[in-house]
């Protein structure tokens, strides 16, 4: 199932959409996002599982 992540729903004022075909993509699209957008070169792990928790279904 795809999945979607809402930027704006870990960094506040943010209004881009990540999506993916699983949690996977979208992962390593926002990644790539925070690290041209918000300067964030690499996500510390308790990052990560915010990331995860905000992920959902599209
Ligand atoms: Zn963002």
């Amino acid at each position: 199932m795809a999945k979607v992540l809402k930027c704006g729903d870990l960094m506040p004022g943010c209004n881009v959409v990540v999506e993916g075909k699983d949690v996977t993509e979208v992962m390593r699209k926002g990644a790539e996002h925070a690290k041209t957008a918000h300067g964030i070169a690499s996500i510390p792990p308790d990052m990560v599982k915010k990331i995860q928790a905000a992920i959902k279904d599209k």
